[in-house]
């Protein structure tokens, strides 16, 4: 038995990052973690692997569809698929080494095993029962999945089985068409699979701006993934190749069915916390099965706190480390803070995709006067000499005041360039600040600029 500060059960992103700063402010600091590896979901079975396969199946697309058109010429490179995972385990190893690296820099203690939490202030492993004075639930999330749909992860996979299919299938039918669904489906598209998102709703990645997720859908289309809008699925059966899907179109109720030789179902997340004995401890609870918290991360029961996957909020890596970062400030005596306004969201497909801020939609809802400042990026020479101008960059600002209130872009290293926005956003800057900012050239980041200044008297290469 050992005593602590801060016990914080779970070693993702919330967790490990919570960890080192509360070491790093001075408190004496464990993380329970049951996996073999530090990194959670993340660095495990989440962001890292699925944008290794990306980059990987990215430069692959790369050689066959432009490699010719630069005059590179010569064999296209085949496939060796075990090499592939094997690259992907090697950046997963590097980076859940990392932070074991970081940890033992850090003097946080590994707890290696699966926690509950007895009773307040103490956390059991195994035989263990360890006592602390604050005690941080970031257990993170799992896979959800639909009514009559049995996964195996070996036919019908979550991500986590996508991430590690023994073979590259023909065909993949992907259930849902949000980030997760679409970056895996690029994946095996370019790997050479047919890919067919089936999705609920009439549009892909709910919640986007309509107007990217129109382009976006049409640009991944292009690419051959085929989509199959407004269904709802009925469940799966296992065939002798692989499975059937069963859907009904939500307009006329019709019936339908669909082959492939593997099912993903990305159908989204729910918060993990079983086994943790919250019940028990009287914690309460949000409808969909989040920790509740108070807006400071803490719990109902005093000492206990939440973040990341397991409290209400989008389920980004970022955000949870964000929250991490600002519940150790809290517990030091600190004042931590997240801005909720300003967390961005990235597809990692190509083109990417990202978003801050608020949505078209959303301003409309709010009844707020916008204005919009659009460049496409076929105004953009850099773009163009990487084959990627299909795509735009839009800004959003206030009408009276040019305040800058959300961003949305489609193209090349939209990743990256989301962040001059969300720097200008958390300093309250206008789009004219942006737009009177000098951008170099030839650079994506010149149509950033050039949308700010369509909020004003206009871009200059549009
Ligand atoms: P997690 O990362 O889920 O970590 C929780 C950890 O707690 C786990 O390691 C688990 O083993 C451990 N744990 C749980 N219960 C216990 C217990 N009782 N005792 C001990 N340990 C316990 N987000 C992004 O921002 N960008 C991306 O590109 C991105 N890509 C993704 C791709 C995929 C395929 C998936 C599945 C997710 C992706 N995400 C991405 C989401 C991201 O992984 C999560 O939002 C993030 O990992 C949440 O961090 P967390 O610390 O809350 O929980």
């Amino acid at each position: 038995m050992a005593e602590f500060d801060v016990i914080i059960i779970g070693g993702g992103p919330g967790g490990y990052v919570c960890a080192i700063r509360c070491a790093q402010l001075g408190l004496k600091t464990a993380v329970v973690e049951g996996r073999d590896a530090l990194g959670g979901t993340c660095l495990n079975v989440g962001c890292i692997p699925s944008k290794a396969l990306l980059n990987a199946t990215h430069q692959l697309h790369e050689v066959h569809e432009n490699f010719e058109k630069m005059g590179l010429m010569g064999a296209h490179p085949t496939v060796d698929w075990a090499k592939m995972q094997a690259y992907k385990q090697d950046v997963i190893t590097g980076n859940t080494k990392g932070i074991e690296f970081l940890f033992k820099k850090n003097k946080v203690t590994w707890l290696k095993g699966w926690g509950t939490i007895p009773a307040a202030g103490q956390v059991q492993v195994g035989d263990e029962v360890h006592t602390a004075k604050n005690i941080v639930i970031a257990t993170g999330s799992e896979p959800s999945s639909l009514p009559g749909v049995t996964v195996d992860e070996e036919v019908v996979v979550t991500s986590t089985g996508a991430l590690a299919l023994a073979a590259i299938p023909k065909s993949m039918v992907v259930i849902g068409a949000g980030v997760i669904g679409l970056e895996m489906g690029s994946v095996y598209a370019r790997l050479g699979a047919e890919v067919t998102v089936v999705e609920y709703l009439d549009a892909i990645t709910p919640g986007m701006d309509a107007e990217v997720a129109k382009t976006f859908q049409k640009i991944l289309a292009k690419q051959g993934l085929k989509f199959i809008l407004g269904a709802a699925v009925q469940g799966t059966e296992r065939t002798g190749a692989g499975a059937k899907v069963a859907y009904k179109l939500r307009k006329d109720d019709s019936a339908h069915e669909i082959e492939a030789d593997v099912v993903l179902v990305a159908t989204g997340r729910k918060p993990y916390v079983a086994g943790l004995g919250l019940e028990a401890l009287g914690v309460e609870m949000e409808p969909r099965g989040q920790v509740k918290t108070d807006g400071h991360f803490g719990t109902n029961i005093k000492g206990l706190y939440a973040i990341g996957d397991a409290i209400v909020g989008p389920m980004l890596a970022h955000k949870a480390e964000d929250e991490g970062m600002a519940l150790a400030e809290i517990l030091a005596g600190k004042a931590g803070h997240v801005n909720y306004g300003v967390i961005p969201g990235v597809v990692y497909t190509t083109p990417e995709v990202a978003t801050v801020g608020k949505t078209e939609e959303q301003l409309k809802a709010e009844g707020r006067a916008y204005k919009v400042g659009k460049f496409s990026f076929m105004g953009n020479g850099r773009a163009k000499a990487v084959f990627q101008a299909d795509g735009f960059v839009k800004m959003l600002a206030d009408k009276e005041t040019d305040r800058i209130l959300g961003c949305h872009i489609i193209g090349p290293g939209a990743g990256d360039l989301i962040h001059e926005v969300c720097v200008a956003m958390e300093f309250g800057a206008s789009a004219q600040d942006l737009a009177l900012t000098c951008h170099a050239h030839p650079t994506y980041s010149e149509a950033v600029r050039e949308a700010a200044l369509a909020c004003g008297d206009g871009a200059i290469h549009a």
